[in-house]
Protein backbone atom coordinates (compact mmCIF):
# COMPACT_ATOMS: atom_id res chain seq x y z
CA UNK A 1 0.00 0.00 0.00
CA UNK A 2 0.77 3.55 -1.13
CA UNK A 3 2.19 5.59 2.19
CA UNK A 4 -0.64 8.86 2.09
CA UNK A 5 2.34 11.79 1.49
CA UNK A 6 3.54 11.60 -2.52
CA UNK A 7 2.84 7.85 -2.24
CA UNK A 8 -0.49 8.65 -4.02
CA UNK A 9 1.79 9.79 -7.45
CA UNK A 10 4.07 6.54 -7.53
CA UNK A 11 0.76 4.19 -7.20
CA UNK A 12 -0.88 6.02 -9.82
CA UNK A 13 2.37 6.15 -11.99
CA UNK A 14 2.46 2.20 -11.77
CA UNK A 15 -1.32 1.61 -12.49
CA UNK A 16 -1.16 4.20 -15.43
CA UNK A 17 2.38 1.80 -16.75
CA UNK A 18 -0.11 -1.07 -15.72
CA UNK A 19 -2.90 -0.27 -17.92
CA UNK A 20 -1.01 1.11 -20.74
CA UNK A 21 0.78 -2.55 -20.86
CA UNK A 22 -2.27 -3.95 -21.24
CA UNK A 23 -4.36 -2.01 -23.65
CA UNK A 24 -0.93 -3.27 -25.25
CA UNK A 25 -1.38 -6.55 -25.15
CA UNK A 26 -4.90 -6.48 -25.81
CA UNK A 27 -4.32 -4.38 -29.02
CA UNK A 28 -1.94 -6.85 -29.79
CA UNK A 29 -4.04 -9.97 -29.46
CA UNK A 30 -7.14 -8.16 -31.29
CA UNK A 31 -4.54 -7.37 -34.14
CA UNK A 32 -3.34 -10.92 -34.69
CA UNK A 33 -6.75 -11.95 -34.54
CA UNK A 34 -7.63 -9.80 -37.59
CA UNK A 35 -4.38 -10.45 -39.10
CA UNK A 36 -5.94 -14.38 -39.17
CA UNK A 37 -9.27 -13.51 -40.53
CA UNK A 38 -7.40 -10.75 -43.02
CA UNK A 39 -9.85 -8.35 -41.48
CA UNK A 40 -8.51 -5.34 -42.73
CA UNK A 41 -9.33 -2.73 -45.52
CA UNK A 42 -7.87 -0.82 -48.03
CA UNK A 43 -8.90 2.91 -48.78
CA UNK A 44 -8.09 4.74 -51.89
CA UNK A 45 -6.32 7.97 -51.89
CA UNK A 46 -6.38 9.70 -55.68
CA UNK A 47 -2.83 11.56 -56.97
CA UNK A 48 -3.79 13.63 -59.67
CA UNK A 49 -2.14 15.61 -62.74
CA UNK A 50 -1.02 19.15 -60.84
CA UNK A 51 -1.41 20.54 -64.44
CA UNK A 52 -3.90 18.99 -65.52
CA UNK A 53 -6.33 17.48 -62.63
CA UNK A 54 -6.48 14.27 -64.55
CA UNK A 55 -6.16 11.23 -62.66
CA UNK A 56 -3.43 9.67 -62.16
CA UNK A 57 -3.19 6.86 -59.98
CA UNK A 58 -4.10 6.44 -56.03
CA UNK A 59 -2.22 5.58 -52.99
CA UNK A 60 -3.45 2.01 -50.90
CA UNK A 61 -4.33 2.83 -47.04
CA UNK A 62 -4.95 0.19 -44.89
CA UNK A 63 -7.65 0.41 -42.08
CA UNK A 64 -8.56 -1.75 -39.38
CA UNK A 65 -11.82 -1.70 -36.93
CA UNK A 66 -11.77 -2.75 -33.24
CA UNK A 67 -15.44 -3.44 -32.37
CA UNK A 68 -16.50 -1.42 -35.56
CA UNK A 69 -14.47 1.49 -34.15
CA UNK A 70 -11.45 2.69 -36.65
CA UNK A 71 -8.12 2.36 -35.43
CA UNK A 72 -5.45 4.57 -37.03
CA UNK A 73 -2.47 3.02 -38.82
CA UNK A 74 -0.15 5.60 -36.94
CA UNK A 75 -0.95 3.61 -33.64
CA UNK A 76 -1.76 0.09 -34.95
CA UNK A 77 1.24 -0.10 -38.05
CA UNK A 78 3.64 0.03 -35.05
CA UNK A 79 2.10 -2.60 -33.57
CA UNK A 80 2.12 -4.45 -36.32
CA UNK A 81 6.20 -3.88 -36.78
CA UNK A 82 6.99 -4.75 -33.65
CA UNK A 83 5.11 -8.18 -33.25
CA UNK A 84 6.10 -9.05 -37.30
CA UNK A 85 2.35 -9.06 -37.95
CA UNK A 86 3.26 -6.54 -40.71
CA UNK A 87 4.99 -9.26 -42.81
CA UNK A 88 0.94 -11.21 -43.30
CA UNK A 89 -0.72 -7.66 -42.93
CA UNK A 90 1.88 -6.42 -45.40
CA UNK A 91 1.41 -9.70 -48.39
CA UNK A 92 -2.53 -9.23 -47.84
CA UNK A 93 -1.74 -5.80 -48.97
CA UNK A 94 -0.04 -6.11 -51.66
CA UNK A 95 -2.33 -8.99 -52.90
CA UNK A 96 -5.73 -6.62 -52.46
CA UNK A 97 -3.81 -3.59 -54.61
CA UNK A 98 -2.64 -5.80 -57.26
CA UNK A 99 -5.92 -7.95 -57.74
CA UNK A 100 -7.97 -4.25 -57.30
CA UNK A 101 -5.60 -3.09 -59.74
CA UNK A 102 -5.40 -5.42 -62.39
CA UNK A 103 -9.31 -5.47 -62.27
CA UNK A 104 -10.09 -2.01 -62.85
CA UNK A 105 -7.27 -1.98 -65.86
CA UNK A 106 -9.64 -4.76 -67.21
CA UNK A 107 -13.05 -3.11 -66.72
CA UNK A 108 -12.23 0.59 -67.04
CA UNK A 109 -8.38 1.07 -67.74
CA UNK A 110 -4.84 1.28 -66.10
CA UNK A 111 -4.12 3.23 -63.40
CA UNK A 112 -1.49 2.41 -60.47
CA UNK A 113 -1.78 2.15 -57.12
CA UNK A 114 0.97 2.59 -54.57
CA UNK A 115 1.34 0.66 -51.27
CA UNK A 116 3.01 1.56 -48.21
CA UNK A 117 6.15 -0.74 -47.50
CA UNK A 118 7.75 -0.80 -43.76
CA UNK A 119 11.51 -1.92 -42.84
CA UNK A 120 10.79 -4.69 -41.61
CA UNK A 121 8.81 -5.99 -44.87
CA UNK A 122 11.98 -4.30 -47.23
CA UNK A 123 14.37 -6.09 -44.72
CA UNK A 124 13.11 -9.51 -45.43
CA UNK A 125 15.14 -11.17 -47.66
CA UNK A 126 12.17 -12.54 -49.67
CA UNK A 127 10.37 -9.39 -50.05
CA UNK A 128 10.93 -8.96 -53.75
CA UNK A 129 9.62 -12.51 -54.78
CA UNK A 130 6.49 -11.60 -52.84
CA UNK A 131 6.21 -8.79 -55.29
CA UNK A 132 6.91 -10.87 -58.42
CA UNK A 133 4.63 -13.77 -57.37
CA UNK A 134 1.81 -11.07 -56.19
CA UNK A 135 2.26 -9.96 -59.72
CA UNK A 136 1.90 -12.71 -61.54
CA UNK A 137 -0.73 -14.17 -59.65
CA UNK A 138 -3.14 -11.81 -60.14
CA UNK A 139 -1.91 -11.48 -63.57
CA UNK A 140 -1.03 -7.53 -62.64
CA UNK A 141 1.66 -5.54 -64.85
CA UNK A 142 4.11 -4.05 -63.20
CA UNK A 143 3.81 -0.60 -63.89
CA UNK A 144 -0.02 -0.73 -61.79
CA UNK A 145 2.30 -1.27 -58.82
CA UNK A 146 4.25 1.83 -56.91
CA UNK A 147 6.04 1.07 -53.53
CA UNK A 148 6.17 3.09 -50.77
CA UNK A 149 9.36 3.74 -48.83
CA UNK A 150 9.59 6.79 -46.13
CA UNK A 151 12.95 7.99 -46.35
CA UNK A 152 14.33 7.34 -42.84
CA UNK A 153 13.68 3.17 -43.73
CA UNK A 154 15.30 4.09 -46.95
CA UNK A 155 18.15 6.07 -45.82
CA UNK A 156 19.17 3.78 -42.75
CA UNK A 157 20.08 0.80 -44.03
CA UNK A 158 20.66 2.31 -47.90
CA UNK A 159 23.75 -0.47 -48.93
CA UNK A 160 21.45 -3.02 -47.15
CA UNK A 161 18.76 -2.29 -48.99
CA UNK A 162 19.54 -1.97 -52.37
CA UNK A 163 19.72 -5.08 -53.92
CA UNK A 164 15.65 -5.73 -52.84
CA UNK A 165 15.17 -2.26 -54.44
CA UNK A 166 17.19 -2.73 -57.66
CA UNK A 167 15.27 -6.40 -57.85
CA UNK A 168 11.64 -4.32 -57.32
CA UNK A 169 12.45 -1.91 -60.03
CA UNK A 170 14.31 -5.00 -61.94
CA UNK A 171 10.29 -5.96 -62.27
CA UNK A 172 9.41 -3.20 -63.38
CA UNK A 173 7.39 -1.92 -59.81
CA UNK A 174 7.94 2.32 -59.25
CA UNK A 175 9.30 2.85 -56.22
CA UNK A 176 8.55 6.21 -54.37
CA UNK A 177 10.44 7.66 -51.27
CA UNK A 178 7.22 8.73 -48.91
CA UNK A 179 7.86 11.48 -46.62
CA UNK A 180 10.99 13.08 -48.55
CA UNK A 181 12.54 15.94 -46.52
CA UNK A 182 11.33 14.68 -43.37
CA UNK A 183 15.02 11.96 -42.62
CA UNK A 184 18.59 12.69 -43.36
CA UNK A 185 19.19 11.97 -46.85
CA UNK A 186 22.51 11.14 -48.33
CA UNK A 187 22.63 13.20 -52.22
CA UNK A 188 25.35 10.72 -53.24
CA UNK A 189 23.01 7.68 -52.27
CA UNK A 190 20.15 9.31 -53.51
CA UNK A 191 21.35 9.84 -57.17
CA UNK A 192 22.61 5.90 -57.07
CA UNK A 193 19.23 5.16 -56.10
CA UNK A 194 16.58 3.33 -58.40
CA UNK A 195 14.38 5.32 -57.36
CA UNK A 196 11.51 7.25 -59.05
CA UNK A 197 9.26 9.44 -57.13
CA UNK A 198 10.03 11.87 -54.19
CA UNK A 199 6.62 12.10 -52.38
CA UNK A 200 7.24 15.92 -50.62
CA UNK A 201 6.22 15.57 -47.24
CA UNK A 202 3.14 17.13 -45.54
CA UNK A 203 5.12 19.38 -43.12
CA UNK A 204 6.32 21.55 -46.12
CA UNK A 205 2.88 21.48 -48.09
CA UNK A 206 1.23 22.96 -45.13
CA UNK A 207 3.71 25.74 -45.33
CA UNK A 208 2.77 26.59 -48.81
CA UNK A 209 2.55 29.32 -49.70
CA UNK A 210 4.47 31.58 -47.05
CA UNK A 211 7.32 29.21 -46.13
CA UNK A 212 8.61 27.41 -50.02
CA UNK A 213 11.91 26.63 -49.06
CA UNK A 214 11.99 23.15 -48.91
CA UNK A 215 9.17 22.61 -51.28
CA UNK A 216 10.83 24.45 -54.06
CA UNK A 217 14.34 22.68 -53.08
CA UNK A 218 12.79 19.44 -53.64
CA UNK A 219 11.15 20.04 -56.73
CA UNK A 220 14.59 21.36 -57.91
CA UNK A 221 16.37 18.33 -56.69
CA UNK A 222 13.92 16.13 -58.20
CA UNK A 223 13.78 17.99 -61.72
CA UNK A 224 17.91 17.65 -61.81
CA UNK A 225 17.69 13.91 -61.01
CA UNK A 226 15.02 13.14 -63.07
CA UNK A 227 12.25 12.03 -60.26
CA UNK A 228 8.99 12.86 -60.18
CA UNK A 229 7.46 14.55 -57.70
CA UNK A 230 4.37 13.86 -55.43
CA UNK A 231 3.17 16.72 -53.15
CA UNK A 232 1.17 14.65 -50.09
CA UNK A 233 -1.36 16.69 -47.81
CA UNK A 234 -2.74 19.10 -50.48
CA UNK A 235 -5.13 21.07 -48.21
CA UNK A 236 -5.87 24.22 -50.02
CA UNK A 237 -6.45 26.09 -53.31
CA UNK A 238 -3.47 27.97 -52.50
CA UNK A 239 -0.66 24.89 -51.90
CA UNK A 240 -2.55 23.98 -55.24
CA UNK A 241 -1.89 26.62 -56.89
CA UNK A 242 1.76 27.06 -55.83
CA UNK A 243 3.01 23.52 -56.25
CA UNK A 244 1.54 23.52 -60.09
CA UNK A 245 3.17 26.46 -60.99
CA UNK A 246 6.41 25.50 -59.34
CA UNK A 247 6.41 22.76 -61.68
CA UNK A 248 5.52 19.49 -59.12
CA UNK A 249 3.97 16.84 -61.12
CA UNK A 250 1.30 15.08 -59.29
CA UNK A 251 -0.81 15.87 -55.89
CA UNK A 252 -2.82 14.32 -53.22
CA UNK A 253 -4.69 15.70 -50.18
CA UNK A 254 -7.66 16.31 -48.52
CA UNK A 255 -8.05 19.33 -51.30
CA UNK A 256 -8.72 16.69 -54.62
CA UNK A 257 -9.83 13.70 -52.50
CA UNK A 258 -9.68 12.15 -48.47
CA UNK A 259 -8.64 8.39 -49.08
CA UNK A 260 -12.28 6.76 -50.24
CA UNK A 261 -13.35 3.08 -50.28
CA UNK A 262 -12.81 0.90 -53.54
CA UNK A 263 -15.87 1.51 -54.70
CA UNK A 264 -15.89 5.04 -54.31
CA UNK A 265 -12.14 4.98 -56.13
CA UNK A 266 -13.61 2.25 -59.01
CA UNK A 267 -16.04 5.27 -59.44
CA UNK A 268 -13.29 7.89 -59.55
CA UNK A 269 -11.73 5.42 -62.25
CA UNK A 270 -14.46 4.40 -64.80
CA UNK A 271 -15.42 8.27 -65.25
CA UNK A 272 -11.79 9.13 -65.86
CA UNK A 273 -12.04 6.73 -68.37
CA UNK A 274 -15.08 7.31 -69.73
CA UNK A 275 -14.18 11.16 -69.87
CA UNK A 276 -11.05 9.97 -72.27
CA UNK A 277 -13.42 7.65 -73.97
CA UNK A 278 -15.96 10.73 -74.46
CA UNK A 279 -13.02 13.06 -75.99
CA UNK A 280 -12.51 10.08 -78.03
CA UNK A 281 -15.26 9.96 -80.10
CA UNK A 282 -16.48 13.69 -79.31
P1 LIG B 1 1.68 8.04 -45.48
O1 LIG B 1 2.05 6.90 -46.36
O2 LIG B 1 2.57 9.23 -45.53
O3 LIG B 1 0.18 8.39 -45.87
C1 LIG B 1 -0.37 9.66 -45.81
C2 LIG B 1 -1.25 9.84 -44.61
O4 LIG B 1 -1.73 11.19 -44.61
C3 LIG B 1 -2.50 8.98 -44.61
O5 LIG B 1 -2.85 8.74 -43.25
C4 LIG B 1 -3.53 9.88 -45.26
O6 LIG B 1 -4.87 9.55 -44.93
C5 LIG B 1 -3.14 11.21 -44.67
N1 LIG B 1 -3.52 12.34 -45.52
C6 LIG B 1 -3.68 12.35 -46.87
N2 LIG B 1 -4.01 13.58 -47.31
C7 LIG B 1 -4.04 14.38 -46.23
C8 LIG B 1 -4.33 15.78 -46.03
O7 LIG B 1 -4.60 16.53 -46.96
N3 LIG B 1 -4.26 16.24 -44.76
C9 LIG B 1 -3.94 15.44 -43.70
N4 LIG B 1 -3.92 16.00 -42.49
N5 LIG B 1 -3.66 14.12 -43.84
C10 LIG B 1 -3.71 13.60 -45.09
P2 LIG B 1 -3.19 7.30 -42.69
O8 LIG B 1 -4.05 6.57 -43.67
O9 LIG B 1 -3.67 7.48 -41.30
O10 LIG B 1 -1.79 6.57 -42.69
C11 LIG B 1 -0.76 7.01 -41.87
C12 LIG B 1 0.53 6.29 -42.17
O11 LIG B 1 0.41 4.90 -41.87
C13 LIG B 1 0.93 6.34 -43.64
O12 LIG B 1 1.58 7.56 -43.94
C14 LIG B 1 1.83 5.14 -43.76
O13 LIG B 1 3.13 5.45 -43.32
C15 LIG B 1 1.21 4.17 -42.75
N6 LIG B 1 0.42 3.18 -43.50
C16 LIG B 1 -0.85 3.27 -43.99
N7 LIG B 1 -1.20 2.13 -44.63
C17 LIG B 1 -0.12 1.31 -44.58
C18 LIG B 1 0.16 -0.01 -45.07
O14 LIG B 1 -0.64 -0.66 -45.75
N8 LIG B 1 1.39 -0.53 -44.77
C19 LIG B 1 2.34 0.18 -44.07
N9 LIG B 1 3.52 -0.40 -43.83
N10 LIG B 1 2.11 1.41 -43.60
C20 LIG B 1 0.91 1.98 -43.85
MG1 LIG C 1 2.55 6.71 -48.30
MG1 LIG D 1 3.65 10.11 -47.01
MG1 LIG E 1 3.30 11.15 -44.32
Amino acid sequence: AAKADGGDGFVFYTREMTERAMARLRLEASLRAATERRDFELAYQPKIDAATGALTGFEALLRWRLDGMPVSPMEFIPVAEDTGLILDIGAWVLEEACRTASRWALDHGPLPIAVNVSARQLADSSFADLVESTLRRNGTAPELLEIEITETVIMKNVLHHLPTLNRLRGLGVRIAIDDFGTGYSSLAYLRQLPVDVLKIDRSFVTDLPHAPDIASTVIALAQRLKLSTVAEGVETLEQRRWLAEAGCDRLQGYLISRPVSADAAEAMVMAAFARQDMALTG
